[in-house]
């Protein structure tokens, strides 16, 4: 039987408008219209392809900081405006992006959230970041030494084979032990001469105060040599021997 194409109006449940659809006769027949109802069109059914695509490309998008060690919390606080913004500090890391970076000042002036912004862009840029939290970093690293220094060795290595390194609040287990003070050199040893590698930490660490919060002086100065040499510094920068760091 030779079939002929036939046009019916239906209204799309999900926009209420009226469209019109080509369908083909079967055996002759023209399809019952009460089966044109729950149809939604063309469009809509676009919409929602687009939407869902949308969302697994965010999902994807999140799953992704998530494995980086962003912090996924402060990342929907973020997403969703509910984030205390430093715009002149965001600015200032968005400036300095390509460098390493030192950002001190008091809790709760919007640090994290200042670094976690431009972190996230530089995520979504294609570079390879690793976000992680003093307390981590440090607690990770004493866990490594106790089985082997080589472990140790290879923790330090595993954090710096990326783009960017982001650690928040540095400072957070106070006072540096000699372990931590070891680890906080060797890492920043571990950029100095690559120009392509970035470390952004975060601290609340105010003028002058960082030598003192070394257990050994001798970490404290080394630490404070490799921030004068390679680091731009926000706010309170630790006082260097014989002049101010962030000059
Ligand atoms: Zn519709």
């Amino acid at each position: 039987m030779q079939e002929r194409t036939y046009f019916v109006e239906f209204v799309c449940v999900d926009c209420g408008q009226t469209r019109t659809m080509k369908l083909e006769t079967v055996r002759g027949k023209e399809i019952d219209r009460g089966c044109l109802c729950g149809i939604v069109c063309t469009e809509c059914d676009d919409l929602a392809k687009a939407k869902s695509a949308k969302k697994w490309k965010e999902e994807k998008a999140l799953d992704r900081l998530e494995k980086s060690g962003f912090p996924i919390g402060k990342v929907s606080a973020w997403c969703y405006g509910d984030a205390k913004r430093n715009k002149a500090l965001e600015e200032w890391i968005w400036t300095n992006r390509n460098e390493a970076l030192w950002i001190a000042g008091y809790p709760q002036i919007g640090k994290t959230f200042a670094a976690l912004r431009c972190a996230m862009d530089e995520s979504e840029k294609g570079r390879l970041v690793r976000w992680t939290q003093g307390n981590d970093l440090f607690g990770g690293y004493v866990d490594a030494l106790r089985e082997s220094s080589a472990k140790a060795s290879a923790y330090i290595r595993g954090f710096l084979s990326c783009d960017l390194l982001v650690v928040d609040d540095i400072d957070d287990p106070g006072r540096f032990t000699f372990t931590a003070g070891q680890l906080m050199y060797k890492l920043l040893d571990g950029i100095k001469n690559d120009r392509a590698k970035r470390i952004w930490i975060t601290c609340n660490i105010l003028k002058g105060e960082l030598r003192g919060m070394f257990e050994s002086d001798n970490h404290g100065a080394k630490v404070e040599e490799r921030l004068r040499d390679r680091f731009r510094v926000w706010g309170g920068a630790p006082a260097a021997p014989g002049g101010e760091l962030n000059k």
